[in-house]
């Protein structure tokens, strides 16, 4: 069950269905607990999405309820990732939106990976 105050998980979301294998990604990385690939509509030369394979919301919910070792799994797979896109020497930015203030689209916990270029501010300006 999801955190209390949290949405139920939508077993249909966008990334439960590439999880399933019914819609087909960009595979970057794969390992027990973490599915990572690229980005439909990139925001930046490189942009991956990294998932874990459980059914978690949204960061609130993963960190309240996901064991450690899917949490250390999924937080080991971000900076693997960025290793092996070549990300490390230049630099990236690791990011993850959470409902509705972070803007959050898909109900699916995941964090973006951008690099490739100088990504200028952390936040735009109001
Ligand atoms: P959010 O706004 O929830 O943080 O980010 C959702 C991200 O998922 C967006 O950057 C969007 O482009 C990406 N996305 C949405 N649908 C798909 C899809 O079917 N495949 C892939 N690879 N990315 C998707």
């Amino acid at each position: 069950m999801p955190v209390s105050g949290l949405p139920p998980y939508d077993p249909n979301n966008i990334f439960a269905r590439i999880l399933r294998g019914e819609i087909p990604c960009k595979k970057v990385h794969e390992d027990a607990h973490t599915l990572a690939f690229h980005d439909i509509a990139p925001q930046a030369p490189v942009h991956v999405l990294v998932i874990p394979k459980g059914a978690y919301v949204s960061m609130a919910d993963f960190t309240a309820r996901a064991p450690a070792e899917e949490q250390a799994a999924f937080l080991r797979a971000v900076g693997e990732v960025a290793r092996q896109l070549g990300l490390e020497a230049a630099g990236y930015r690791v990011l993850s939106n959470m409902g509705q203030h972070g803007g959050q689209e898909v109900p699916h916990l995941h964090v973006h990976i951008f690099g490739g270029r100088p990504l200028g501010k952390m936040l735009a300006k109001e």
